[in-house]
């Protein structure tokens, strides 16, 4: 499979003209210096942008968008999203995490069909894109190929992964491979879906959790992950019973094992990471490995994650929703708004988490948790079209005082007017332009309910 030619190329068929050209927008670049530029330009030759500045380049614009008064952001980086959960949202309500997992989310995804994964994958990147999300990093389900044609029809950018256990340790048992195969099946996928649709899907390399995975599995994907190139995503410290676990199986809490194993470092996507030590956030931090944080799953099931911890400890940490049937409200809007209040009360102290860096986690922080800040993340030439139009003029996000500040803080899921990925408008004017959102919905509620039904789940 080949990855999209990095130099710009494809409608413009001369160097005289650019694609589109925004202009009159305040543009957040989130690039190295934070730099905001009122009034600015950002030009799109096929999927890259080619020019940002406060003046335009002497090109013709094919298409020309004056955004006067309106804000120019990086497309948002979801680091941990399972796609083939959307269908089960209101599935697990006000439960304990046992409940969740084993009468609930095991019945519901030893269900799923590959059609019912591709419309649930769907239904979830629609919910994105309305939430200004172009990136996603899914932690992986069972039917891989059904995700992965669902966001080649979204038009998103994402990782695909599939979800291995080797270990049965209360897992249903179909879902259990022996260790050679959960990673020859990995294996597959990769050669399959790493770089398809011009480079807008990635394939990782994933552990469910080290409840069950063998340290064989766990390094074994670590290793094949190194060398495709690709990240490793796993589910880490998410309960006190896991480090409970593996002190009683390895003689040590999960983080201190997956150092033994010498797992951690740049590409090691630790989703969670809630019951850590400050030992263990230093192991983390040193091996240059990075947290997905998911408050709200976290306040759900898991517990009080100390993520301004983290931050000093030098750990790279994105946000994410997690999955519909723990969160909810799969909006990474909601996120960063929950995840700049939490951290002031655990430390008492309103001045930790500034809103500068929550933005941060969901956009160039997000980028770099999944080693993709070399194309996105930021807007700057050569950079990837990822971008995100808001319009602050609503009751919500009045007056705008701090544009980055009111990103995080006031801005809400119908201030996203229009989304761009990969230079391809998926949203316009509020209106969802790359496949039919109606039907998606209408579809998802019907499938949904049947599913439910099928699995005793629903009256
Ligand atoms: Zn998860």
């Amino acid at each position: 499979v080949s990855k999209s030619d990095p130099t710009p190329s494809g409608t413009s068929e001369d160097d005289s003209t650019v694609d589109v050209r925004l202009s009159g927008g305040t543009v957040i670049t989130m690039n190295h210096d934070g730099q905001v530029i009122d009034d600015g330009y950002v030009e799109v030759v096929d999927n890259r942008i080619v020019h940002i500045g406060a003046k335009p380049s002497a090109k013709r614009a094919v298409e020309h968008l004056d955004l006067t008064g309106k804000l120019v952001i990086p497309g948002l980086i979801n680091t941990h999203c399972h796609l083939s959960q959307q269908l089960a949202r209101g599935l697990a309500d006000d439960v304990d995490l046992l409940t969740w997992l084993r009468a609930r989310i095991w019945p519901y995804e030893t269900a799923l069909t590959p059609a019912e994964v591709e419309l649930s994958a769907l239904a979830c990147a629609l919910e994105q894109i309305r939430n200004g999300v172009t990136t996603i990093a899914d932690p992986g389900g069972q039917h891989v190929d059904a995700a992965g044609r669902a966001l080649q029809t979204a038009g998103i950018r994402g990782y695909l992964a599939r979800s291995t256990l080797d270990e049965l340790n209360g897992a249903p048992p179909y879902m259990v491979l022996d260790t050679q195969s959960a990673l020859e099946v990995q294996d597959e996928l990769a050669s399959r879906w790493h770089g398809a649709a011009e480079g807008r899907i990635r394939f990782a390399y994933s552990v469910r959790t080290i409840f069950n995975a063998s340290d064989e599995l766990i390094e074994g994907g670590s290793e094949r992950a190194r060398r495709l190139g690709t990240i490793l995503e796993m589910h880490v410290a998410e309960i006190p019973a896991e480090n409970e676990h593996v002190i009683a199986t390895r003689g040590r809490t999960t983080v201190r094992h997956l150092a033994e194993l010498g797992v951690l470092g740049p590409g090691f996507l630790a989703a969670h990471a809630v019951w850590i030590d400050a030992a263990e956030m230093e192991l983390l931090g040193s091996s240059g490995a990075a947290v997905s944080h998911n408050l709200a799953s976290n306040l759900r099931v898991l517990g009080l994650p100390r993520v301004a911890d983290m931050f000093d400890a030098g750990i790279t940490v994105g946000l994410g929703t997690d999955g519909a049937p723990v969160n909810n409200r799969m909006s990474l809007v909601d996120e960063m708004y929950s995840a700049s209040l939490l951290q002031k009360g655990l430390r008492l102290d309103p001045t930790v988490l500034p809103a500068s860096q929550v933005f941060r986690m969901a956009t160039i922080d997000g980028a770099k948790a999944v080693a993709w800040d070399d194309e996105i993340g930021s807007l700057e030439v050569g950079k990837k079209a990822d971008l995100v139009i808001v319009d602050p003029l609503t009751a919500n996000m009045v007056p705008l005082l701090n544009p980055t500040s009111a990103l995080v803080t006031s801005m809400k899921t119908e201030n996203i007017e229009s989304v761009m990925c990969d230079g391809r408008w998926l949203m316009r004017n509020r209106t969802v332009t790359a496949f039919d959102e109606m039907e998606t919905l209408r579809e998802a509620q019907t499938w949904a309910v049947g599913l439910a039904r099928r699995i005793g789940l629903h009256g």
